[in-house]
């Protein structure tokens, strides 16, 4: 059998590398293509836990990747600015960790106790084993004989992490090609059969894989797969990019600012910071966004030049189609505020990789993958929209205008709904059966990090705060004594 991939940034070679390691003992063929002409996106450098699993499914060691792609280890995402008006000025959102068994529960009574007017500590990050490490700015490793499962993730160049997946994949037996398809031929029944070259080269191949970015060029050029876009929801379709100069101490947690027309993302990495400013061209053009991005690095002078990218958020209506799939910005993409781009391309693979071998490779599943894709994108695009949808800055139209917004899908209605009246979130999200999505722990971080809560009640009853009443702050800091400082973390990569 052949599968060729179109596409070589991080979509099509994380694919590879997967096609390649899971079927290795298969008589597959697996061809990568891609156009040196169109190049790759060359953002996307912030990851989520699952990236660990993704380089352990590949047996490569952290010593192995990481150096290589400068590389730091990331156990956050503090956002700072969305809620000025809580009186939060920012909030964390920490991978969740084996560890936070024993203390969620307690934010999670606390929330509620405090959505009924009572005062008890709801900072997120104070609950959760990687918010209290984000704080000391200790790396996530642990000593053998800790008895806990860590999750963390990664801050990575994205051009080094495209060279060393692709240098891994051919390793493996995975062949490239470079050339730009320009047209398909296509079967009777609609499948394609072959891709033709701008050098008219024809290649053919069994099954197919999307991974040419915004471009889509065989799902929606080629087969006419209809794009959904998010714009209701979600008004971002802009970037800006600069980097800049890393501090001496290298932070372990991606932070996102809110600004006045957007959200800038800081990454870093062990040579630089990846800056970006995330915007709506409804509310700003690219000059003013450029200079509201540089003011914000304070940068304003910097004779260095920014990237500006156009960015189509929405999803594939089906993600298989014929004898195609498609992964990666080609399959859809729901803005980088919570770095789930490559996470999703690991999560829509793994599932295509058991459907279609479950079917004895063939299309029986395409329907159940179709379905269980759609819904991925759809639960990660409302907890994004959560974001701006609780924001309460007042300083331009676009925050307000998108708290106003009420084009929000019936399963984030539900969940905001269960939460100011005061109900269990927990089972309703079991209810919704979407805790494999943002659990509700991600829901309560996220709620409680926005401050959205009613007024004090007048009367207090100064008991009931179980973050005071189960020591979780000693618990917290005790744990943390078996953690190092980041930069120790990273020491040890190079030994
Ligand atoms: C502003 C921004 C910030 C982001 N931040 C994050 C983040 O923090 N975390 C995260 O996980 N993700 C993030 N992403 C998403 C991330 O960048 C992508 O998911 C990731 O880079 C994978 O891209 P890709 O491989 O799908 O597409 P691309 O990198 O665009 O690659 C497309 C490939 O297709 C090839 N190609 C295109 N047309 C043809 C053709 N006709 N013939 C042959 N080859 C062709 C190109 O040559 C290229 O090799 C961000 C995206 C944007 C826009």
């Amino acid at each position: 059998m052949k599968i060729c991939i179109v596409g070589g940034g991080t979509a099509g070679w994380m694919a590879a590398n997967l096609f390649a390691k899971q079927w290795a003992d298969k008589n597959i063929e697996i061809t990568l293509l891609e156009s040196p002409e169109v190049g790759i996106v060359g953002v996307g450098e912030g990851s989520t836990p699952t990236l660990k699993r993704f380089f352990q499914m590949l047996d490569i060691a952290e010593s192995e990747w990481m150096p290589q792609c400068n590389a730091t280890y990331k156990v956050n995402i503090r956002f700072a600015g969305w809620s000025p008006q809580s009186g939060i000025a920012s909030y964390s959102h920490p991978f969740i960790s084996q560890l936070d068994t024993f203390t969620q529960r307690a934010l999670f009574v606390n929330c509620r106790t405090r959505r009924l007017g009572l005062a008890t500590h709801t900072n997120p990050e104070d609950f959760l084993i990687n918010g209290v490490l984000a704080q000391h700015n200790a790396g996530p490793l642990t000593p053998k004989n800790f008895p806990f499962r860590m999750e963390y993730g990664y801050h990575f160049d994205s051009h080094l992490l495209g060279e060393f997946l692709a240098t891994l994949a051919k390793k493996r037996g995975v062949v490239h090609k470079q050339a730009k398809v320009v047209t398909v031929t296509k079967q009777a029944n609609g499948d394609i059969a072959s891709l033709i070259t701008s050098e008219q080269q024809e290649l053919a191949a069994d099954w197919f894989v999307d991974c040419s970015g915004f471009a889509s060029v065989l799902m929606q050029q080629h087969l006419g797969v209809k794009f959904n876009s998010y714009k209701d929801n979600l008004f971002n379709d802009s970037a800006v990019v600069m980097p800049s100069k890393i501090d001496a101490v290298i932070p372990v947690e991606t932070k996102a600012t809110a600004i006045k027309n957007g959200w800038c993302w800081k990454i870093p990495l062990t040579n630089r910071y990846g800056n970006g400013y995330v915007y709506s061209s409804d509310f700003i053009n690219a000059e003013q966004a450029e200079l509201e991005f540089r003011q914000h690095l304070n940068a304003v002078d910097d004779p260095q030049a920014c990237r500006h990218l156009k960015m189509k958020v929405g999803s594939l209506e089906a993600h298989w189609q014929n004898n195609c799939i498609a992964l990666g910005l080609s399959q859809g993409f729901i803005e980088p505020l919570e770095a789930t781009a490559l996470h999703l391309v690991q999560i829509c693979t793994e599932m295509f990789m058991d459907k279609f071998a479950a079917g004895g490779f063939s299309a029986q599943y395409q329907a159940d993958y179709n379905l269980a894709a759609k819904e991925r994108f759809e639960r990660v695009r409302d907890y994004i929209v959560a974001h701006y949808k609780l924001n309460t800055r007042d300083d331009s139209d676009y925050w307000r205008e998108n708290r106003d917004n009420t084009h929000l899908s019936d399963s984030l209605l539900a969940l905001l709904d269960v939460w100011y009246r005061r109900d269990d979130l927990e089972k309703e999200i079991q209810r919704q059966n979407i805790a494999g999505h943002f659990d509700t722990i991600s829901w309560h971080c996220l709620l409680a990090g926005y401050g959205a809560f009613p007024p004090l009640a007048a009367k207090q009853p100064g008991q009931g705060d179980l973050y005071a009443e189960q020591n979780i702050q000693s618990f917290l800091a005790g744990c943390a004594l078996n953690f190092s400082s980041h930069q120790n973390n990273l020491n040890q990569l190079k030994v």
